[in-house]
């Protein structure tokens, strides 16, 4: 099975392919730059390459980029907007580069100004990033907790973006658990993992679903906290974990880790988790 985790690029992007050696991941996520600021430095061509040939090296055939936490593309407030979406161009453009075959971009937050006004914000940012960047990056849009003002908690929602979309082959969606269970979708029986991911089909398409982010949840079913928690400790538990790595529809997915870091574990410790949990 493809199971990873978030790894670090400090040091080199190319260390992160390490990292993700070290850990046993056949699979794994980055950020393609340091994550808390607006402005990246470009990529120069040695490091797209020493990056790629790691990657191959090693036989990773698919990774993850992940967003930058500061852009918003369902943002109303027009100057946020355009920064927002040329951090989404450029993210497009180094995952190409980087051999990387997606994007994960949070949906975001309307900010108030309500669910429609985000919808079309988000469709606009996701068209007219694909029309300025020709490559093979597939965008994921990664299914949010339901926080105040977020967009893109429901199927609902993810499916009135999707049917906006002028470029489906290369718009799929990234399945983060700890935030589907706390925006109300259980996971923590084989029922219920049954029934979500029958709602998501009938709503979005499970052909659709491309990565699974596999997280616990510290809060409770619908609680909308998005607080990751290490797997099985936290309010899906193990047995819910273990039906989704059983579901045929999930089986041959990435799932990746972004599990905290702390004196209850670490990604070591929670991949050792899933690959029991995968038997
Ligand atoms: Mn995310
Ligand atoms: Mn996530
Ligand atoms: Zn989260």
């Amino acid at each position: 099975m493809l199971l990873g985790a978030h790894v670090s690029i400090s040091g080199s992007l190319d260390k992160a392919v390490d990292r993700a050696v070290e850990l046993g991941c056949t699979t794994f996520q980055i950020f393609t730059r340091n994550p808390r600021g607006w402005k990246a430095k470009p990529l120069k061509p040695q490091e797209a390459d020493a990056f790629r040939r790691k990657m191959e090296m090693h036989g990773f055939e698919v990774a993850v980029a992940h967003m930058p936490y500061l852009p918003n593309i369902a943002s109303p407030v027009s100057d946020s907007f355009k920064k927002s979406l040329a951090s989404l161009i450029e993210e497009v453009d180094r995952a190409g580069r980087l051999g990387l075959r997606y994007l994960v971009v949070h949906i975001g937050s309307h900010l108030g100004k309500g669910l429609d006004v985000g919808i079309k914000r988000v469709a606009e940012a996701v068209n007219t990033a694909l029309s300025k960047v020709e490559n093979d990056v597939v965008i994921l849009l990664e299914n949010m907790a339901g926080q105040k003002n977020s967009v893109g908690s429901r199927f609902e929602d993810i499916r009135r973006i999707l049917n906006h979309i002028e470029y489906e082959d290369r718009v799929g969606i990234c399945f983060d658990t700890c935030h589907a269970f706390a925006a109300g979708y259980d996971l923590r029986t084989r029922e219920a993992v049954y029934t979500t991911l029958e709602d998501f089909d009938n709503i979005i398409g499970l052909d659709k679903l491309k990565v699974v982010h596999a997280n616990d949840s510290k809060g409770g079913l619908g609680s909308h906290i998005d607080r990751h928690e290490h797997i099985g400790l936290g309010k899906i538990g193990s047995k819910g974990f273990r039906e989704l790595l059983h579901h045929p529809a999930l089986r041959d997915l990435p799932f990746i880790l972004e599990t905290p870091v702390d004196s209850k574990g670490d990604f070591s410790t929670n991949l050792a988790k899933l690959k029991k949990l995968a038997k």
